[in-house]
């Protein structure tokens, strides 16, 4: 355990022993009020890393260069342009590479999961997720059970916090699980909780779904590059994540998708099809009759968004020159330091709650401040101050210091702007 102190030079002596504080020089920071922010907002918007120009031109001057035959010739050829991100893709999200795959956006792919994952037969029609989920895994789910026929009202059960407490317990989700395990379709919710920074645990969850009869699925928006994931050894059926989170990618650009191996060779398995999921050896045959591809591949519909592969590989490769084990290190002090400051800083005053577990195998970097007194103007107060943190209605702030490009300071620097925040308006 770290004995962490509430003082400047202590944190700059935490930055000095930070074998990755050289990463931080990696990517651009934004300014407030002309000056460079303390940016604490990576669940939301990664910031850009200052490769990505280089990245990009390497494919541009291909487009220039080749135009079509950029398809084949070169030494990365867009063909294959999928197969790029599968090396550092599999690293962070603990898979085989051929589970994992970059296509489309996030919502968009989990639409394409769930039409292969969401077979609702019989009695067997309903779908557990847990209750305020982000709105467009709330209104995918909604339309996918209107596509069969059936009531959104009916069919989605919700898991919500027990009254005065603002996390699920594990054993209510399993127990909701099991209640229902004749009626049960599908279990799918997030990895970690946006609004609370809740990590739930997938492995203990996709067992009860199994056992239960059903298929388990995950939306990893905010998990992807931030905790530690091992989706194979869980064995969920399928996740999807985006990139312009903690993976710093840029914003809407390409997302990713898991489907485990156990799916791999499952032609029998619907899906909405599309060329680039068909046998590559036979694609350009443009004959009838769709053969998957094997793997996660198999779902691709069209061919790879190029140049969003270039800026989304600028920053995988320095999450994987850093390593997933190295970040999440430092992501459990940086994320320890901000909670022991924010502590010390509210007391017992009653003034703020950090609503995300304590447990570190239930957190990644995000802490959830729930405000009770002062609410948006302590908020405002931060962003006059340079700092760019989240608000979320009615009273959550988010804060969430990454490990690739936040430092210790700018966690000092958080907590005496948040001292001086309080003191005024709460
Ligand atoms: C950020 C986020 C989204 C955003 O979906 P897009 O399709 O990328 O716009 C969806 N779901 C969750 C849980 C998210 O955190």
């Amino acid at each position: 355990m770290t004995q962490y102190e509430y003082s400047l030079d202590f944190a700059r002596k935490m930055d000095q022993e930070d074998e990755l504080s050289v990463f931080r020089e990696m990517f651009f920071f934004p300014k407030v009020n002309g000056k460079e922010a303390i940016y604490f907002c990576g669940n939301s918007l990664g910031l850009q890393p200052k490769s990505v120009r280089e990245y990009l031109e390497k494919d541009l001057e291909s487009w220039a260069d080749k135009a079509v035959d950029g398809h084949f010739d070169g030494d990365s050829p867009w063909f294959s342009v999928h197969k790029r991100s599968k090396s550092a893709l599999s690293e962070i999200v603990g898979a085989k590479e051929h589970e994992v795959v970059v296509m489309n956006s996030l919502t968009s792919n989990l639409h394409a999961l769930m039409v292969s994952f969401y077979r609702p037969a019989g009695k067997r029609v309903k779908i557990i997720t847990e209750a305020g989920a982000f709105p467009s895994d709330m209104y995918m789910l909604e339309s996918q059970v209107k596509v069969h026929g059936l009531d959104p009202d009916k069919t989605i059960i919700e898991i919500a916090p027990r009254s005065g407490e603002h996390t699920l317990r594990t054993e209510d989700i399993i127990e909701t699980i099991e209640a229902n395990k004749e009626e049960l379709a599908l279990v799918m919710m997030a990895g970690l909780q946006y609004y609370t920074g809740q990590v739930f645990d997938m492995k203990a969850i996709t067992s009860a779904g199994h056992q239960a009869g059903a298929f388990v699925g995950f939306d990893l928006a905010h998990a992807a590059g931030n905790f530690p994931l091992q989706l194979h050894e869980w064995g969920m059926d399928f996740a999807a994540w985006c990139s312009y989170k903690y993976l710093n990618s840029g914003p809407g650009n390409v997302a990713g998708i898991f489907v485990h191996e156990r799916h791999a060779d499952s032609p029998e398995l619907v899906r909405f099809a599309g060329w680039w999921g068909h046998n590559e050896q036979e694609r350009f045959k443009m004959e009838k009759g769709f053969k998957p591809m094997y793997g996660a591949d198999g779902w691709q519909a069209s061919n790879g968004n190029v140049l969003g592969m270039a800026a989304h590989q600028a920053s995988l490769d320095i999450f994987q020159e850093a390593g997933m084990h190295k970040l999440r290190e430092k992501s459990l002090k940086l994320t320890g330091y901000l909670e022991f400051l924010i502590k010390k800083i509210s007391g017992n005053s009653g003034v703020l709650e950090i609503i995300t577990p304590e447990n570190h195998n239930e957190r990644g970097c995000q802490l959830s401040l729930l405000i009770h007194k002062g609410g948006k103007a302590v908020f405002d107060e931060f962003y006059q101050n340079g700092i760019v943190g989240d608000w979320r209605n009615p009273n959550v702030v988010r804060i969430a210091p990454t490990p690739l490009y936040n430092s210790f300071e700018d966690v000092f620097r958080f907590a005496k702007i948040l001292e001086q925040s309080l003191k005024k308006f709460a």
